[in-house]
C-alpha cells in the first residue's frame, strides 16, 4: 500500500442528492477497506493512478480547514455525513487518527454528524461520539453485507 499525504482547500463538500444530509466531508480519497462491490471508486477516476484499494490519499489538514468551513458566517450547522466515498474508519485511520480531532472540532462548533462505516475502530472514539452526540447529535450508521463470516470475509477482506 501507499500512503500519499495531500492537502485540501475546502472540507466540506455540497451534492443535491437525496440523502440524511446533503454535505459530505472524506477525510481521506480512496479506501483500504477492498470491498468487491465497492459503489465508491467510479467517483475517484479523475486521480492519477487507478490502485484504488492501495494508493491512499491522507488530507493532512483536512482538521484546520473544516474547522474554517465551520468558522464561515454563512455556514449554518448542517449535519456533515463522514464518509460519503471513503470509510473515515478504514484501516490506515489507526495510524493516522484523523477522526478524534475532527469530532472535536465537531463537538467545538456543536454541528450535528452522520458516520456510516463497517469498522470496529469506531469504538476507539466512543467517548468522543457520547460527547458530541448530547451537544449537537450523532447518528451512526453500521454497513453489514452478510450475516456468515465466509461469506463476509470474501465481500470485505479487510
Ligand atoms: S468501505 Fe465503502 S468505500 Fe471502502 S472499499 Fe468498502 S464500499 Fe468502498
Amino acid at each position: 500500500m501507499a500512503i500519499k499525504k495531500i492537502t485540501c482547500k475546502t472540507a466540506l463538500h455540497y451534492h443535491d442528492r437525496e440523502f440524511a444530509s446533503n454535505y459530505d466531508l472524506n477525510i481521506y480519497r480512496r479506501c483500504g477497506h477492498r470491498c468487491i462491490y465497492c459503489f465508491a471508486q467510479y467517483s475517484h477516476k479523475y486521480l492519477d493512478t487507478d490502485q484504488f484499494f492501495d494508493d491512499i490519499f491522507v488530507k493532512t489538514n483536512v482538521t484546520e480547514i473544516l474547522h474554517a468551513d465551520f468558522s464561515k458566517r454563512s455556514w449554518n450547522s448542517d449535519p456533515v455525513n463522514i464518509c460519503g466515498v471513503t470509510d473515515g474508519y478504514q484501516p490506515i485511520e489507526a495510524e493516522y487518527c484523523l477522526m478524534p480531532k475532527i469530532i472535536e472540532t465537531f463537538i467545538r462548533h456543536k454541528n450535528p454528524m452522520i458516520i456510516t462505516t463497517k469498522s470496529t475502530l469506531l469504538l476507539r472514539d466512543l467517548d468522543l461520539l457520547e460527547k458530541l452526540n448530547k451537544i449537537a447529535g450523532v447518528s451512526v450508521q453500521v454497513s453489514v453485507s452478510a450475516m456468515d463470516e465466509l461469506i463476509r470475509e470474501k465481500n470485505e477482506p479487510l
